[in-house]
């Protein structure tokens, strides 16, 4: 058969149907699977053929139908589904580093990605150099013959910043170290990192996947080899596996990811052009803006700004806390990519743990303010967010 496009196989593919025949993907909620024969058991133990299942910790036929439609979206040879995001990073990093290897990491990243290289990986002689990443001289001279692996967020949360995927892979790459991206920010949808370079791609799923707020999951995507001889084992014998129920609500989510995260990447450049200049705001963030200093990257890497922005509120954490409490439609909460708009004050929250030093290096100020656009009428979230900054300047 010819090959199928994206939208195609985000709601047919990896489907496997039980005898019943079911149109929706059926939730197979149970840990284990029975052999009709003891004979069949420990044929299946030495070795499980395709479909095939031991346990929900090896796998399971709903984890396995996402982990494949998964794939089929990232174009990813294959997939090995998570509990969380951060079981994704925890197990695409340590199930493939050793002491005495060298990693160098982008120095922007998710609060639990920074415990996991700096408070994990050290105690176990794993050597962490941290660059700006959006700087390729630093990458240059941090890479270097013994690199074993490259780790960045290519959109930085929460400053919006990209890294370029090409570029980093190419000088990864010519050391022989593996490039392992967070992709979250960029989303399965615009991603392109695969065939940028990235041997290995990783998400939290918990955000435009679900994309409605409802469970945790992450994933791990690349080579066969990679994947299964690699990752497959760290993560079944270590506990990090999909619960089935949230693999189903996931395949759910994949069927109308496309669609979500476009209309959200639609009101998030509407607001963009909206609230640009405004006079509250000392700054606006927002890749998919003429303004944002990466523009000509976020195009070329992604084809689209995405569904996240910054809105840097003049006068600091005082007016940040106004603005936020003001806001109607808006939420105050610490999600991304969900239907419902969310708003995050990082300094306070999210970004709490770092000093006021390491949040100045990284351009988290006290007014800054991430966005996450959601499903709502763009003029909608407009006037709400206009209202929210006119109530900042009166009061
Ligand atoms: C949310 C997030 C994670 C962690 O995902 P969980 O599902 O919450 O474990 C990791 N990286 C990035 C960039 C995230 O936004």
């Amino acid at each position: 058969m010819t090959e199928r496009g994206k939208r195609t196989n985000l709601v047919h593919g990896g489907t496997r149907r039980s005898q019943w025949g079911e149109v929706s993907e059926a939730l197979f909620l149970t840990q284990g699977f029975v052999y009709d024969t003891a004979e069949a058991a420990e044929a299946r133990f030495l070795k499980a053929g395709a479909d095939e299942f031991i346990y929900a910790r090896y796998g399971n036929p709903t984890v396995a139908m996402f982990e494949e439609r998964m794939a089929l979206l990232e174009e990813a040879e294959d997939a090995f589904a998570a509990a969380s995001g951060m079981a994704a990073v925890n197990g695409a990093l340590v199930s493939m580093l050793k002491a005495g290897d060298h990693v160098v990491s982008a120095r922007a990243l998710f609060g639990s990605c920074v415990y996991i290289l700096e408070e994990v990986l050290t105690r176990y002689g794993v050597e962490i150099s941290f660059v700006d990443g959006a700087d390729p001289e630093q990458w240059a001279k941090a890479i270097r013959p013994g690199t074993r692996a490259v780790f960045f967020e290519s959109m930085a949360n929460p400053t919006l910043e990209l890294v370029d995927i090409e570029l980093v892979s190419g000088l990864a790459h010519a050391v022989g170290a593996l490039v392992v991206v967070d992709n979250v920010f960029s989303t399965p949808v615009y991603s392109k990192a695969i065939s940028q370079g990235a041997d290995i791609v990783v998400y939290s799923t918990t955000k435009h996947v679900d994309g409605q707020g409802r469970c945790l999951g992450g994933v791990i995507l690349g080579t066969r080899e990679h994947i299964r001889g690699v990752v497959e084992p760290y993560m079944k014998h270590t506990g990090g596996a999909m619960s089935p129920f949230n693999a189903w609500v996931m395949l759910k989510g994949l069927e109308t990811v496309d669609l979500r995260v476009r209309a959200q990447t639609a009101g998030a450049s509407a607001i963009a052009a909206a609230l640009e200049g405004h006079p509250g705001l000392s700054r606006l963030i927002y890749p998919g803006a003429a303004s944002h200093p990466q523009h000509a990257l976020a195009q070329r890497q992604m084809g689209a700004g995405g569904t996240m922005l910054a809105l840097d509120i003049r006068g600091g954490k005082a007016a940040a806390f106004r603005f936020l409490n003001a806001l109607e439609i808006v939420l105050i909460s610490n999600n991304l990519g969900d239907a419902k708009s969310i708003a995050t004050h990082p300094a306070t929250t999210t970004h709490q743990r770092l000093t006021e030093d390491q949040r100045a290096a990284l351009g988290i100020g006290d007014g800054l303010v991430r966005l996450s656009v959601g499903l709502e009428e763009p003029a909608d979230l407009i006037a709400d967010l206009q209202q929210a900054l006119d109530i900042v300047r009166t009061e």
